[in-house]
């Protein structure tokens, strides 16, 4: 199971890979996550990478291939993978694929998540997480019983600092402008399928594990 899940901020894509990666038996791999980890340790990568992050632009190319390569030398990547946030541009879908073949492997295939941009701004802006356990809430989808406070461990909620409203505006023109030429990209070959990204999550994870052609647990 080699997966790329591709859609604009927003989508869902870090949810559904969450579940369906640990269903599948294979790691998560989210450049986004991998970042933030290594920003709120200051290492020197974190350090690198703030700047684009909190602006909403891309980190650059040889800096993410260089973290994909060595996350794809790690023991459970040879199970297979779903990558969450990667990749986002023409030079890290060459990369990529140049890496696979060093490995032998290939995609089985690109998910494309599809979500109109009003619903995206909807789910970015109202985002909130929880610093202290990851809990994630929406301020009107999935709204935590106290306002501002998480309802596992009772912690006070934040919002990304890239999930306000100019920095997603920006965020959504960077997915437009840089990632969407990998729509293309893949469906020349042949990989990419679409799927809805609208709905319940469990009708969306349907779609996906029917895309992939997997049938559910
Ligand atoms: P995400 O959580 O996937 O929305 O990623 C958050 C931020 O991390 C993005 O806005 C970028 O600044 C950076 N980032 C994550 N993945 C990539 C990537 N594949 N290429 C460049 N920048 C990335």
């Amino acid at each position: 199971m080699r997966l790329v899940f591709l859609g604009p901020p927003g989508a869902g894509k870090g949810t559904q890979a969450r579940e369906l990666a640990q269903e599948w038996g294979v790691p998560q791999i989210s450049t986004g996550d991998m970042l933030r980890e290594a920003v709120a340790a200051g290492t020197p990568l974190g350090r690198q990478a703030r700047g684009y992050m909190d602006r909403g632009a891309l980190v650059p190319d040889d800096v993410i291939i260089a973290l994909i390569a060595e996350r794809f030398a790690q023991p459970d990547a040879k199970r297979g993978f779903v990558l969450d946030g990667f990749p986002r541009t023409i030079p890290q879908a060459e990369a990529l694929g140049r890496l696979l073949e060093e490995l032998g492997q290939h995609l089985d295939r690109v998910i494309l998540f599809d979500v109109s941009e009003p619903e995206l701004l909807r789910r970015l802006t109202g985002r909130r997480s929880c610093p202290t356990c990851q809990a994630t809430y929406h301020v009107t989808a999935a709204p935590p019983r106290r306002e501002g406070v998480c309802d596992r461990c009772g912690s006070a909620l934040t919002q990304r600092e890239d999930d306000r409203e100019a920095t997603v505006r920006t965020r959504l023109g960077v997915f437009t402008e840089q990632t969407a030429p990998l729509l293309d990209y893949y469906r020349r070959r042949g990989l990419l399928t679409r799927v809805g990204g609208e709905g319940s999550v469990e009708s969306i994870r349907a779609n996906i594990r029917r895309a992939a052609g997997t049938v559910p647990a």
